[in-house]
């Protein structure tokens, strides 16, 4: 195919989207589920970008229509686009959990520009809450192949150990990526539970000092539900960082 007609049709499908289908779904933390979808050919994405999903004729009529925003939680070089979700009862989740293995979908996109800076003298600190996960597993993906990335650190909150989506992927990250440092603290629990030796409570000021990160001159991202982006923010704020190096992805519908 010419490339003419390759960029007419990227440009045809950025505004309809492109066609795709499930390829596999599993359970990635507990009510968390992770979806596959098939990878469009031409779909070209940064890592932290996100899509909006529609299943077909998924609304109770049978028509389509029913859309919502995901982060794409896989590495721009992966074969699939991953999406994770909190799975609730709510219309447009009863139609993803029902999706056969198969079904169609519009996804269009990739939309954002929660994507990581360039300059790699300049530490990037992630701080996700929940399934605010998403973008940054794809960033952190995306930067265990790519040796020039920035300092990277991770602050992961989540109520209990078994709410966070991904963990074993972290800690394979962890080991496998330099410069890499990853903090969960789950904001549900005390010392005494589970044998559980690592952070609790939620991202404070205190525990990013705690840590040690010299976070003046580090550029903060923060993914999550909006109460755990403003609050992320006012620890930010109160550690003294500057407004212009925070940037945020609200899961608006949380
Ligand atoms: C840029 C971006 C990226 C995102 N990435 C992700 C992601 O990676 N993973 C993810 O899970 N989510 C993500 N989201 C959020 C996602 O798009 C959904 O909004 C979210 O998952 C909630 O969907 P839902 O079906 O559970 O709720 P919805 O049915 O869409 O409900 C949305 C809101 O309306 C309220 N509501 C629903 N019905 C009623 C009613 N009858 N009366 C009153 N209130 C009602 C709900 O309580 C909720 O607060 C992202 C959002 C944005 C904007």
């Amino acid at each position: 195919m010419s490339s003419q007609v390759e960029s007419a049709q990227q440009g045809q499908y950025a505004a309809i989207g492109y066609p795709s289908r499930l390829v596999g779904r599993k359970q990635v933390a507990e009510g968390t589920m992770a979806f596959q979808f098939e990878r469009p050919r031409n779909f070209l994405f940064k890592a932290g970008q996100f899509v909006d999903l529609a299943p077909l004729g998924a609304r109770p009529d049978g028509s389509d229509g029913l859309t919502h925003a995901f982060s794409i939680a896989s590495s721009p070089f992966a074969e699939e686009i991953v999406v994770a979700t909190r799975m609730r009862d709510t219309a447009f989740k009863r139609a993803l959990s029902m999706l056969a293995i198969g079904a169609e979908v519009r996804i269009k996109g990739p939309m954002g520009s929660f994507t990581l800076h360039n300059n790699v003298s300049r530490p990037a600190v992630f701080l996700a809450g929940g399934i605010g996960i998403a973008p940054f597993l794809s960033l952190l993906s995306y930067a265990a192949l790519n040796k020039l990335h920035p300092p990277i650190s991770l602050f992961y909150a989540n109520r209990y150990l078994e709410d966070a989506a991904f963990m074993d992927t972290l800690r394979e990250l962890e080991s496998s990526t330099g410069n890499f440092r990853f903090v969960p603290t789950f904001t549900r629990v005390d010392n005494t539970y589970g044998g559980w030796k690592g952070e609790t409570g939620h991202i404070s000021s205190e525990m990013l000092s705690k840590h040690g990160f010299n976070l003046q001159g580090s550029i903060c991202y923060v993914a999550g539900p909006p109460t755990m982006v403003s609050a992320a923010r006012l620890a930010l704020d109160e550690a003294g960082v500057d407004e212009d190096d925070i940037r945020t992805e609200e899961f608006a519908g949380y």
